[in-house]
């Protein structure tokens, strides 16, 4: 009998990517979407405008200018870069945590970065076959800084990631903390600072201090998930070999005239993001009020919280057509909790109405 093509995929691809769990995005059509830490505005109607009057001048026919000069040139001035910094362009942060990840996967290194933390660390860890070491995170989802100096001394990690804020915890570790692990790195350390319009603090001014730091930044939370960019910013040394992993022309035109335009006018995202900050001090203080409710204090645009059911808690809101992260069962320091984006004013309290009805 003829092969199926079953068997004909299984003993061709690599078994292991065979035996992946696919990374899971919910439909969430007709749902109060607070699931992804979206920018819950738009762009006003004067910048859509003038946005679509630059891409009816776009070459659709030429590929898009390789180096990203102009945005690059643009990201330099209003993400404030040190002057003898360089700049990588990524389609998202994602696509950068995967060409630094193939940049160190020489045989038998080590990735290390706390838990619970961003699951793409891990994942990309994996499918470049660099073991991953997670360190576990205190009970206050602080750096358990003692335990992680060792698994550096011991591991000798080529890498390092840091959330900063954290993604799910959504906290700011200590500063004093990460320039310990900076300082007693071997390899590089990342500092992945893609909440960074809802925290303030950043590690972009240090990177003249330290040889083996380099920033990562994406525009997804402050506004523009849809067009895909993220920004890698460190010395010549090392983004010249990074940048050798990327696939030619992985910005594309639309993205890099976007981004430049939005960014001539950032200060409309940024206030975006003040009203965001706002709605998390408001969010935090009612969600703290519910009976059965305990909010961890967060400096990014999302909030974790705990509840005395989870699952069930998810599924009520699901039926309310309110759509947020469980994160119940994917780490111990994580049972029972919830992951709200936070949304528009409207929005937050439809979804305060409806967690009332059903913690
Ligand atoms: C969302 C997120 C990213 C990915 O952002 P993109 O630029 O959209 O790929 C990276 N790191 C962290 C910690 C995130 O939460």
């Amino acid at each position: 009998m003829a092969e199926s093509i079953k068997d004909i995929v299984s003993r061709t691809l690599r078994e292991d990517i065979c035996a992946l769990q696919p990374y899971h995005v919910p439909v969430s059509a007709g749902m109060v979407k607070l699931d992804a830490m979206e920018n819950p505005y738009s762009l006003p109607a004067w910048l859509k405008t003038e946005i679509v009057g630059l891409l009816g001048q776009i070459p659709f026919n030429r590929y898009p200018d390789a180096g990203g000069t102009r945005l690059k040139d643009c990201l330099r001035q209003v993400m404030k870069v040190p002057a003898d910094m360089d700049i990588l362009l990524g389609n998202g942060s994602d696509e950068l945590i995967q060409m630094i990840i193939t940049a160190v996967a020489r045989p038998k290194a080590v990735l290390i970065s706390v838990e619970p933390s961003f699951v793409m660390y891990r994942m990309i860890a994996a499918l470049n076959n660099v073991q991953y070491v997670g360190v576990r995170l205190k009970e206050d989802f602080s750096l358990d800084i003692e335990t992680l100096l060792n698994r550096i001394s011991l591991h000798k990690p080529k890498i390092i990631f840091l959330s900063y804020p954290n993604n799910p915890t959504g906290n700011l570790f200590s500063e004093e903390d990460v320039i310990r692990i900076i300082e007693a790195s071997p390899g590089l350390v990342v500092v992945d600072e893609a909440y960074h319009a809802f925290a303030k603090i950043s590690f972009m001014d240090k990177l003249p201090n330290y040889p083996n730091l380099l920033v990562m930044r994406t525009i997804s939370k402050l506004g523009l998930a849809g067009i895909r960019l993220g920004f890698l910013v460190g010395s010549k040394e090392w983004l010249e070999h990074i940048d050798k992993v990327r696939l030619p022309y992985n910005v594309n035109s639309v993205t890099q005239i976007i981004a430049q335009t939005v960014l001539d006018h950032q200060k409309v995202l940024l206030e975006q993001a003040e009203a965001v900050i706002g709605q998390r001090r408001l969010m935090t203080a009612l969600l703290n009020k519910t009976k059965g409710v305990k909010a961890y204090p967060s400096d990014a645009n999302f909030i974790l919280f705990k509840v005395d059911q989870a699952e069930e808690v998810f599924k009520k809101l699901k039926e309310h057509k309110i759509l947020i992260k469980n994160l119940h069962g994917t780490h111990s320091l994580l049972d029972n909790c919830l992951r709200v984006t936070i949304g528009t004013t409207e929005e937050n309290q439809q979804f305060l109405q409806a967690l009332r009805s059903s913690v």
